[in-house]
């Protein structure tokens, strides 16, 4: 994909920058390497072609004395991939997107017909409602057949009170009416949703302009899709001009869309993305921050918008969270908690959108492009989890970096290395202590789990491996490189959890916060 693979070129341009003492002329040429590199993912990406001349300059006019700076102070580097989307964006969100209790706001939403507004527009009042606000819906698209029946399906499906007319032809008429009577109603926050489609631009831009004049909306809001490319810049210029939006939704960003087109439609209107639509269900819907976006882009992970994913998930199950709470409270993350995370994540929704959250996990699974591909590999995950002692699970993981001293283990191993050979292999089926999990294929993967150990590429860099690991490895019928791959994470996750625990930690901070 080529997201993923602008992560991977990212990465090797820049080994072969920080590779370089000094900014000689080599280190100035492996620079203009990876902006080349760069530039090339983006524009592949959909991202505008001037906007990405402009970041390439940008980041060149940045980078240069930047790395002059390093160089004196012989430090790494500690690179902001943020040139993008900019923080001015940040601070731009309005106000109105974090709607309090008792004062009526007005949020319309505008965009192309298609372009997701009636499905964001119950994903954003789903999104309120579990924050404890009063949200009803408005439609006023009078021309789209049947797009009443659709806002009304999603409305009922979410418990969300609307408002339309199968007869009132107005829809300046019908926002009106349906915004005074919510007002009226002292609703907290009352979202319009308007057509998309006419014969003539002109004649939607008109229609936008006076439903804008009549209901005096506090936010309005462009929907685009995510996978429109290109086309965002001249269409969100377009609205920005005829509705003067406060914020940009973009949607369908689950799929193959690529997100570049948004970033181009931010640059030409200097308006600000504040959620991304992530899926066809009411839940998914994503708080959008400019770090993440990016990261995810450049295949780096999200770790902001998985805990956020989790919290939504966590308001579902309170007695759950609250165990989970405890716990990181005290800093505390067991391999189990890992795997119950994991089960969770795959409960959470298409797994190749959360996958790409996780930092490391898309290449745990390998890049792996589909949706069938992720899932496969995921089982596999699940495998070693169910090859682990109770014991194993309920502990910080330590017990895998021990140094190996389970002579058996080893002496199984060796054994297993002297019989590389398809026959002596054979010989030894039966003979080990494999569990049910692995079945049939534990001998095809026990070489597997040799080579990693002792092949060319030897990913544990010649170290013995632990015990554990190995019988993991044999029982799951995976490689012991995969086992310490998702070890390697959990460690990753504990470290994390240490660090939020606390009173100072991160989970009581974000517990005070609350969020939009
Ligand atoms: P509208 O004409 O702008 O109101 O668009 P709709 O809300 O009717 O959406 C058009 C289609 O896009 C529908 O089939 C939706 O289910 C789908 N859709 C909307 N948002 C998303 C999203 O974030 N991801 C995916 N995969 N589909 C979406």
């Amino acid at each position: 994909m080529v997201l993923q693979d602008l992560g991977r070129r990212l990465t090797a341009a820049i080994s072969s920058v920080s590779g370089h003492s000094a900014l000689d002329e080599q280190a100035s040429l492996a620079l203009d390497a990876v902006l080349k590199s760069v530039s090339a993912a983006l524009l592949e990406s959909d991202v505008n072609v001037a906007l990405v001349k402009r970041t390439r300059d940008r980041v060149k006019k940045q980078v240069l004395p930047q790395l002059e700076e390093l160089q004196a102070k012989s430090t790494s580097a500690n690179q902001d991939h943020d040139p993008l989307a900019g923080n001015k964006a940040k601070q731009l969100i309005h106000k109105a997107m974090q709607p309090v209790k008792g004062k009526s706001q007005v949020i319309m939403m505008v965009g192309l017909q298609g372009a997701g507004k009636t499905t964001t527009c119950t994903k954003l009042a789903t999104h309120y409602q579990r924050r404890g606000l009063k949200v009803a819906l408005v439609c006023a698209d009078t021309f789209r057949a049947g797009a009443f029946d659709q806002l009304k399906q999603n409305a009922t499906r979410a418990k969300v009170p609307f408002f339309g007319s199968y007869t009132e032809t107005d829809p300046v008429s019908i926002s009106l009416q349906g915004v005074q009577k919510f007002r009226a109603e002292r609703f907290d926050v009352i979202i319009v949703d308007t057509s998309g489609r006419h014969r003539q631009e002109t004649e939607l831009f008109h229609e936008m302009e006076q439903i804008q004049d009549a209901v005096e909306p506090d936010m309005t809001v462009l929907v685009l899709d995510g996978a429109i490319g290109q086309a965002a810049e001249a269409q969100s210029r377009a609205f920005k001009e005829a509705s003067n939006f406060g914020a940009i939704i973009v949607t369908k960003l689950d799929g193959h869309a690529k997100g570049g087109g948004a970033i181009s439609a931010v640059a030409a209107t200097s308006t600000p993305i504040i959620f991304l639509g992530v899926g066809e269900h009411l839940h998914d819907l994503e708080k959008f921050s400019p770090r993440p976006f990016v990261s995810k882009l450049l295949g780096m992970g999200d770790m902001q918008g998985l805990v956020e994913r989790a919290q939504e998930m966590a308001l579902a199950d309170p007695a759950r969270q609250e165990n989970m709470m405890k716990k990181l409270e005290k800093g505390e993350f067991t391999v189990r908690d890992l795997k119950d995370q994991l089960q969770t994540v795959m409960n959470m929704g298409p797994l190749s959108n959360l996958t790409s959250m996780i930092p490391g996990m898309s290449d745990m699974l390998g890049g792996a492009g589909g949706e069938g591909e992720a899932a496969r590999r995921m089982k596999r995950v699940a495998f070693i989890f169910d090859s682990m002692t109770t014991a194993e699970l309920d502990s910080d993981g330590s017990m895998f970096r021990d140094d190996p001293k389970d002579k058996k283990a080893i002496e199984a191993r060796d054994k297993d290395k002297k019989g590389k050979g398809k026959e002596v292999a054979a010989k030894s089926k039966g003979k080990e202590n494999v569990s049910p999990a692995a079945g049939d294929s534990s001998d095809g993967d026990s070489d597997e789990a040799d080579e990693a150990g002792g092949g060319d590429v030897d990913p544990l860099g010649g170290r013995e491996p632990n015990a554990r690991v190995l019988r993991v490895a044999r029982g799951s019928g995976t490689s012991v490189q995969e086992v310490e791959e998702l070890l390697s994470q959990h460690l990753m996750f504990a470290k994390m959890a240490k660090r939020m625990g606390g009173k100072n930690g991160m989970m009581s901070k974000l517990a005070a916060r609350g969020g939009p």
